[in-house]
């Protein structure tokens, strides 16, 4: 037995547990009501001031939370401290995507060409719920309540220098004080009840390049003058292409892509340049590190059959690493609050989640629920992006009463 848990606390667990689920049950139409209206005013990465607006005024509506505002630019923090122990953050991403709506629903994206593709407004109607939740339990007395919620912006999309809405809000100052971080994500591909909780590494560093291949133009009938830049490119995609498949361990994951390639103007004239852009994608940072040599080497290739070569390799974001102690408590909450029908341990992909920015400095953990809709699975960031409203009040419990079991270190 671990020195932190004593007699006792697997009861109480089960006591609160069934209290925040049936509250949390109680409140769905609130949550549902919620979720809809912010999947009615979806705004872009950094455009989040109508979401923010609401998030503010529903939160002093709830009362009990010092709130503050403009956090990391329209991000929204809100403290609550009753007692000692551990602070955890509660983290929900608030940002939309530049997708255009099929759906006719009533509440369908009312902003043309924007829309909650990502469940981002599940997310916030999520912590709103935690929140109610836990300020309820202030008012009854409950003490021993030390928790931070961060409704964070700009998920999606990095600025112009390249950050994204996390790294913004710890700039901010938002892990000051903070012992842990917790966070989920709605996954319409998997049924209702089906809830993913890795351990360790379970979403990928995400680092983006581009590289300029310099030869020399000329005209298309007389290559011996110049150095095609195509011919150029030629070893270097089958260098690139090959990185992963030979030059990484087949018991390691990694992906290398090239997604934009861009050369020439006509069909008479050599061009003297071709660009190229990509992303790679890793969990360990031995084969993040390993990428970067071997991209550099693949590009290399081109030097040697008299071509020139610019490379910029922009690191976006760490891998996301999910705490093997936050973990299991978490584990120990889902099982407590009986939403999980079935847990699947492991990786969720080669995806990049800027949560990830939390977990690198304190212990943390990010799960998934699944919630497809009732007409079938479907995909995030697709048109016709659905969720099965039922995960809401869930995931209010889950947030709320992995709060009060995760700081127990
Ligand atoms: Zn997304
Ligand atoms: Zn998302």
């Amino acid at each position: 037995m671990k020195k932190t848990d004593h007699f006792g606390q697997p009861a109480r667990d089960d006591v609160l547990a069934r209290k925040l689920r049936s509250r949390s049950a109680e409140l769905e139409p609130q949550l549902i009501a919620w979720r809809r209206h912010l999947h009615s005013i979806p705004e872009l990465a950094f455009q989040e001031r109508e979401t923010a607006a609401f998030i503010a005024s529903t939160l002093s509506e709830i009362g009990c939370y010092e709130v503050r505002e403009h956090i990391g630019g329209t991000g929204v923090v809100a403290d609550l401290q009753v007692g000692v122990g551990p602070r955890i953050l509660l983290r929900a991403d608030m940002d939309a995507l530049p997708i255009m709506e099929t759906g006719t629903d009533v509440w369908a994206s009312r902003n043309e060409g924007v829309m909650h593709a990502c469940g981002h407004d599940g997310h916030v109607a999520m912590l709103l719920g935690a929140a109610r939740l836990l300020a309820d339990l202030v008012k009854e007395g409950h003490d021993g309540i030390n928790v931070r919620l961060l409704f964070q912006p700009a998920e999606e999309a990095a600025g112009s220098d390249g950050v994204t809405g996390a790294l913004r809000t710890i700039h901010d100052g938002v892990l000051a004080g903070v012992d842990g971080a917790l966070a989920l994500h709605v996954e319409p591909a998997q049924e209702l009840g089906v809830i993913r909780l890795g351990s360790g590494y379970v979403m990928a560093s995400v680092d983006t390049f581009t590289g300029v291949i310099r030869g020399v133009g000329g005209h298309a009938a007389r290559p011996e003058e110049t150095v095609d830049p195509f011919w150029l490119l030629a070893p270097v995609l089958s260098a690139i292409q090959g990185i992963v498949a030979r030059r990484i361990s087949p018991l390691d994951s990694a992906v290398v892509s090239l997604c934009h390639v861009v050369g020439g103007e006509v069909d008479n004239v050599i061009p003297g340049e071709v660009t190229l852009e990509g992303t790679m994608r890793s969990f360990k940072p031995e084969v993040r590190e390993r990428l970067y040599f071997e991209l550099e080497a693949a590009f290399a290739l081109a030097r040697s059959l008299g071509g020139e070569v610019d490379l910029d390799i922009r690191a976006e974001s760490p891998p996301l690493y999910n705490d093997e102690g936050a973990r299991a408590r978490l584990l120990n909450s889902i099982k407590c609050l009986k939403i999980g029908s079935q847990i699947l341990d492991g990786p969720y992909g080669l995806m990049g989640e800027d949560f990830a920015e939390f977990a690198a400095r304190v212990p943390s953990v990010m799960v998934m629920l699944g919630c497809a809709p009732e007409g079938g699975a479907c995909r995030l960031h697709s048109p016709q992006f659905e969720i099965d409203e039922r995960v809401l009040e869930r995931g209010a419990s889950l947030l709320a009463l992995g709060s009060l079991t995760m700081g127990r270190f």
